[in-house]
C-alpha cells in the first residue's frame, strides 16, 4: 500500500543536523505539545502539504546521486504517521549500496521515549539508524549537539548509527550548528537545534539587516 506522508518542508542540504550534507524531511503534526517548542507551525496536522511516499522516496533517491550522506527527519512528530514513515524509510534503506561510500544513514527526531512506542511506530524505525528521543523540555537546557535539552538522547540502533554518531554522543561544541535560509514568501527559516540565546540573536541580527520580524514560530508563549 502507497501512503501519503504529510510533510512541512524538504530541504537539501542540510548540514546541521547530523554528520555531512543530507536530505531534511520535516513532517507536519504534532500532538505533543512540548513547552518552548521552537516550532509551533508544525503542530497542526492539517496543515502542511500531503506527498506522496514514492515521491519523497524519488526526492531521495536524487540528493542520493548529488551526494548526499544522510537523510534526516525532523517535524512535527514523525512518529504520529507510523505507517507513512515506516514506508518512506523503507523506500530510503531499500536505496541503500554498501558499495557507495559513506553510506547514507537515517536519523529520526521523536518526542517520544524509546519505551512509550507502540509496536507500530517500532516497526516504522526499523531502517533508522539512529533515533534522537524524548520531547523539549526548557527547564533543561543543554550544549549537547543536536539535542534541545539534555534529557534527549541518541538511540544508536545499528553499526552503521554507532559507526558514525557515537562520537557525537557526549559532543557540546561552543557554537551551535545552525542554517539561516530567506524563503520565496520571505520568511526566514532557522535549521538546527539552537540554544534560547541564538533565538534573540537570530532576531537581532534579522533586525539589523533591515528585516522586519513579524512573528516566530517560537514566541507564541505566555
Ligand atoms: S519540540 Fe518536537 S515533539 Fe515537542 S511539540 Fe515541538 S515538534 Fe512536537
Amino acid at each position: 500500500m502507497t501512503h501519503v506522508l504529510r510533510v512541512s518542508r524538504v530541504r537539501y542540504p542540510v548540514e546541521v543536523l547530523g554528520p555531512g550534507r543530507r536530505l531534511g524531511v520535516w513532517v507536519q503534526g504534532c500532538p505533543l505539545s512540548c513547552h518552548g517548542c521552537m516550532a509551533r507551525d508544525t503542530w497542526d496536522p492539517t496543515s502542511g502539504t500531503e506527498v506522496a511516499v514514492a515521491d519523497l522516496v524519488e526526492v531521495w533517491r536524487r540528493r542520493l546521486a548529488d551526494g548526499a550522506c544522510g537523510l534526516t527527519v525532523s517535524g512535527g512528530e514523525p512518529l504520529a504517521q507510523p505507517e507513512s514513515l515506516g514506508e518512506f524509510l523503507s523506500g530510503v534503506a531499500a536505496l541503500r549500496d554498501p558499495a557507495r561510500q559513506p553510506v547514507a544513514d537515517i536519523m529520526v527526531y521523536t518526542g517520544y521515549e524509546r519505551d512509550d512506542l507502540s509496536e507500530v511506530q517500532l516497526a516504522a524505525l526499523r531502517h533508522a539508524d539512529v533515533v534522537v528521543t524524548g520531547r523539549y523540555d526548557a527547564a533543561k537546557p543543554t550544549r549537547l549537539i543536536w539535542r534541545g535539552s539534555s534529557n534527549q538522547t541518541f538511540w544508536l540502533r545499528t553499526d552503521l548509527g554507532r559507526e558514525r554518531f557515537a562520537a557525537f554522543v557526549d559532543a557540546a561544541p561552543e557554537q551551535t550548528p545552525l542554517q539561516v535560509t530567506v524563503e520565496d514568501d520571505g520568511r526566514v527559516w532557522l535549521i538546527g537545534v539552537p540554544r534560547h540565546r541564538d533565538l534573540a540573536r537570530l532576531e537581532r541580527w534579522l533586525r539589523a539587516s533591515g528585516m522586519t520580524v513579524e512573528a516566530a514560530s517560537w514566541r507564541n508563549w505566555s
